[in-house]
């Protein structure tokens, strides 16, 4: 009760010298010492503390704050280590802000499809490094809103039932609605997505070098009780070249590498 008072004094106290006088008040009144945890307790605080040293108790207990604060803690969804999978869903509303269209950088699309900046910067360098090697890699679906992976998962439950939910994911725990995932396709394949893919060289061409670009295989063969899907040859999703590349030299799946490394959607 009284930490909650003191919050709402702060959060009103828009003033260092308002702050302060909070301060001072429960410290006079002898609660200021049952009001701070851990680090902030060790602040060096007195009748005679200086300026500076209350400058730093206002600065710590403000850090406090923040990280007690649901809002202030939560990570961002544009983080690109965010977990998105059976249980850790993405809010409905939650859509990237820097969405290009692929066609902008070189990369083939069997329609009009957008990612974000930075994955479709290293998705262009990777489509044309394939060509070089003689290897045709088109993308069939990059980013898909809440609202169209709804449609999409009713559209698969409606043909295959409850078998669909192998294979697609509900709305709100599809990778595609971070945007920066992306289903390949190629002639090879039929363009279309399916297991087809898995035994063209371009899907060899990308198990080989798709983490130099950053982008890794997220539901592989061998892991579907780990990921809970069936293995998909053509999703790819963009950590980053770092990550990838750490993803690579372990063994183990995204869904296991994310849930050490990376971060809850509390976004
Ligand atoms: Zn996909």
């Amino acid at each position: 009760m009284k930490t909650r008072t003191l919050r709402r004094s702060l959060s009103y106290g828009h003033t260092r010298r308002g702050v302060r006088l909070v301060i001072v008040l429960l410290l006079v009144f002898g609660v200021g010492n049952s009001l701070w945890g851990g680090d902030v307790a060790a602040a060096p605080v007195g009748p005679s503390a200086s300026a500076a040293e209350w400058s730093a108790l206002y600065y710590s207990y403000g850090q406090q704050l923040r990280e007690e604060s649901p809002t202030a803690a939560a990570t961002s969804c544009d983080d690109l280590s965010v977990l998105v999978d059976r249980s850790h869903t993405l809010p409905s509303d939650y859509a990237p802000g820097d969405l290009v269209p692929l066609q902008d950088y070189g990369v083939p699309t069997l329609g009009s499809e957008v990612l974000r900046r930075e994955a479709a910067e290293h998705l262009g360098r990777l489509v044309e490094d394939a060509a070089v090697d003689g290897e045709e890699l088109v993308i069939a679906s990059g980013y898909r809103s809440y609202e169209e992976q709804k449609l999409s998962h009713v559209r698969l439950m409606s043909v295959f039932g409850a078998g669909a939910a192998l294979m697609s994911a509900t709305p709100g725990h599809s990778q595609h609605q971070l945007g920066t995932a992306v289903d390949f396709t190629n002639a090879a394949a039929a363009y279309e997505v399916w297991g087809l893919f898995a035994q063209t060289s371009a899907h060899w061409w990308l198990e080989q070098h798709a983490w130099e670009y950053g982008f890794v295989l997220a539901y592989p063969e061998g892991k579907e009780d780990q990921t809970g899907y069936e293995w998909e040859p053509w999703h790819y999703r963009f950590v980053g070249v770092e990550d990838a590349k750490r993803l690579q030299q372990s063994d183990l799946s995204l869904q296991v590498f994310l849930e050490r490394e990376g971060t809850m959607p509390r976004c």
